[in-house]
């Protein structure tokens, strides 16, 4: 028999961008359906969470969706809207008053919040004395049932069994005296109709997996595996802050990561397999398990994540690096200047740890010509022999055929072999005249990467 389909979902609230806190469960929940152990059939869900209707503003949900899908994560089907399945979430609220295991509680406002507040000093569970019974005029909500004895146990994936005193958890309110839906019989009903198997989500919500598993138990429906994964820190130990730095998957996009480096990122926030660190997208989806996700809270560690970052730019293919690093350039590049991006790519991709790296790596190339050499920089410049020697390298190179790196060190050795001079004399002016000191490759992969044309030119201003 085949085993049956994994249903995960993710379920953001609009807040206007997709923080990575979000962004790693929506990764680990996409994995965990769309991984080489999911069975056929498996499905990522998303639902956004939208009930504040006050605050509500598309461009916010926009946000979101743009996010993930710079990250790679396909969903299944349409978002489904949480607000807009209010109807239903009432509908399971009034059949759990009909079967007696919800009941209307007319205990509201102040009343109410004086009745919670005895209860916790006396350090008992605040139970509303309307669950026996007894009706009155006026509003209501309605509250299930829950157990008021013995112990609720949640079976996560990431956490271990965790078991709560049911002692310790009141009567949820599942529809309020507005008649609205609360979020926590929104969640259950959504899952449930979604026919979602496995939540995985942040570990702030375990003690909500403990009521929301009273809803289930009361519909007798199936709970779905939970896996509360630990929050993420920064680097103090404290919970996530703007202090921190970037929050939002755009600003990392904007800071020059590219969409791999950060997916590798966020995978390594709370997951592991074995010693790997860098991880491409076809391994997370070989590897990934619940069962690799730690129980110890995640640090954010700006400069680990950069450096894996580095590692997928450096993997990219020339032209793929070279188109993803234009729009970091400060000026549109010239059809001849993206040439010579192409060209160094081979230099320049080591040097990029961000996307925002390639106009320092690239220097060397974008001088507009006829440019200044100043400074330590032209100190080769200013030697006496400094004129014949890049005279006489330009008129040797104005005859080479090869315009390869390799072909043009050895015609550079060759030129000073024969000119009695040693490499310490010919290469610094003409490194100097190419470059303006600014960091470059070999003479061969500068002169190569500039191309004929550029290089002798560069030359030729100084003269
Ligand atoms: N909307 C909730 C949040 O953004 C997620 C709820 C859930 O995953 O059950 O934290």
């Amino acid at each position: 028999m085949p085993d049956t389909p994994i249903v995960t979902r993710f379920a953001p609230s609009p807040t206007g961008y997709l923080h990575i806190g979000g962004a790693r469960t929506a990764l680990f929940n996409w994995l965990l359906a769309r991984g080489k152990a999911a069975p056929e059939g498996s499905k990522f869900l998303l639902r956004i969470e939208d009930t504040d209707r006050a605050r509500h503003d598309e461009s916010a949900v926009e946000a979101i969706l743009g996010g993930l899908r710079w990250l790679g994560l396909d969903w299944d089907g349409e978002p489904v809207s949480q607000h807009a399945n209010q109807e239903r979430h009432a509908e399971v609220a009034r059949q759990l008053l009909a079967e007696g295991k919800a009941y209307r509680c007319w205990l509201q406002g102040e009343a109410l919040d004086a009745a919670r507040a005895e209860a916790r000093e006396a350090n008992t569970r605040f139970t509303s004395p309307y669950r026996e019974g007894g009706e009155e005029d006026g509003p209501y909500s309605i509250r299930l049932k829950a157990p008021l004895e013995g112990e609720t146990v949640i079976d996560d994936a990431v956490q271990g069994e965790v078991r709560f005193p049911n002692g310790a958890l009141d009567d949820v309110v599942l529809l309020r005296s507005d008649g609205t839906p609360t979020y926590m019989l929104a969640v259950v009903v959504d899952d449930r109709d979604m026919g979602v198997t496995h939540i995985v989500r942040g570990d702030d919500h375990l003690t909500n997996a403990a009521r929301q598993k009273h809803i289930y138990d009361a519909m007798g429906w199936d709970v779905p595996l939970f896996a509360h994964v630990p929050l993420i820190h920064g680097q103090d130990g404290k919970k996530l802050s703007k202090r921190h730095g970037a929050l939002g998957v755009e600003a990392y996009a904007e800071e020059g990561f590219s969409p791999e480096g950060l997916f590798n990122a966020l995978l390594k926030l709370g997951w592991s397999h074995g010693d790997d660190e860098v991880i491409t997208r076809d391994q997370a989806l070989e590897w990934f398990s619940l069962s690799g996700i730690g129980k110890a809270a995640a640090r954010l560690d700006p400069d680990k994540m950069k450096s894996l970052n580095a590692a997928h730019l450096s993997a990219l293919p020339d032209e793929e690096f070279v188109s993803r690093a234009l729009p970091f350039l400060d000026e549109p590049p010239t059809d001849a200047q993206r040439d010579m991006l192409a060209r160094a790519a081979p230099f320049l991709k080591p040097r990029c740890q961000l996307l925002t790296d390639i106009g320092p790596a690239a220097a060397f190339l974008l001088l507009s010509r006829p440019f200044e050499v100043t400074g330590k920089a032209a100190k080769p410049l200013k030697k006496e022999a400094a004129g014949d020697v890049l005279r006489g390298v330009r008129e040797n190179l104005e005859g080479a055929e090869d315009w390869s790196a390799a072909a043009l060190d050895l015609r550079l050795q060759a030129f000073a072999e024969a000119q009695g001079l040693s490499f310490g004399q010919v290469g610094p002016p003409v490194r100097a005249a190419l470059t303006a000191g600014h960091p470059s490759p070999s003479l061969g992969e500068t002169l190569h990467a500039l191309g004929r044309d550029e290089a002798l030119a560069r030359l030729a201003d100084r003269l």
